[in-house]
């Protein structure tokens, strides 16, 4: 079985030092943050952001698509340093559920997030997670859209385990319904879980095969 986790809102939360870290590391890079405050980053991509808070000051996909290495090695520089003041934390039976699937067999874990790759590892490990516990990832700074992220999650982690992964043996694990949306352009089945920046009746909305309320319950629905 492969297993896909979203980070935020999913598995952690970090007391907004995300939402800080991008807007030091859109001042350094693009010039401005536009209204970064105000931004609902809910299943989006980090650079589906960029584009939707720099394009209305004329800098165009293009120049972000071409700067995107750079700043997801200047985001992440930011977080290691505002994360650090910050009580980063994995939501209820996030950890207990991670470890006791890293420990099986026959399971492959990886990361679907839209945070850049930088800043996925940092999160991670500011709540307690190694990020060498999940096998593959897929992430913001490599996509646009997150629909995009599934395919490359599904392949990577086919390549990395030398299996092929069926549709009802891929489950995708997210907060919004963004998540449940990606997960079904693979297939998988989805899990919602109402910790994140959805609330219940709009996941129920996106009908994702199972809505928990935390974590804590996963392994029962597996
Ligand atoms: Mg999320």
């Amino acid at each position: 079985m492969l297993v896909l986790f979203d980070i935020d809102g999913t598995l952690l939360h970090t007391q907004g030092a995300g939402r800080e870290s991008t807007r030091d590391a859109m001042i350094e890079v693009f010039g401005t943050c536009s209204t970064i405050e105000s931004h609902k980053f809910g299943g989006k991509t980090d650079w589906y952001t960029l584009i939707e808070l720099l394009t209305p000051h004329g800098i165009t996909p293009q120049q972000i698509a071409d700067r995107m290495s750079h700043y997801d090695q200047v985001v992440g520089r930011h977080l290691e340093r505002i994360i650090a003041g910050r009580s980063a934390a994995p939501l209820p039976g996030a950890l207990e559920a991670v470890q006791t699937l890293r420990s099986r067999p026959d399971v492959v874990l990886g990361i679907v997030t839209g945070n850049c790759i930088s800043t996925a590892k940092i999160k991670l490990r500011a709540a307690g997670f190694d990020p060498a516990w999940f096998a593959i990832g897929a992430y913001g700074s490599e996509a646009i859209e997150r629909d995009h992220l599934t395919p490359i999650a599904l392949q990577r982690a086919m390549d990395y385990s030398r299996r092929h992964f069926h549709p009802d043996q891929t489950v995708v694990i997210g907060d919004t319904v963004a998540d449940i949306q990606c997960g079904r352009v693979i297939g998988a089945r989805v899990i919602a879980v109402a910790t994140g920046h959805n609330t219940r009746d709009e996941l129920i909305a996106a009908q994702p095969d199972h809505l928990l309320e935390d974590l804590t319950t996963l392994l029962k629905v597996l």
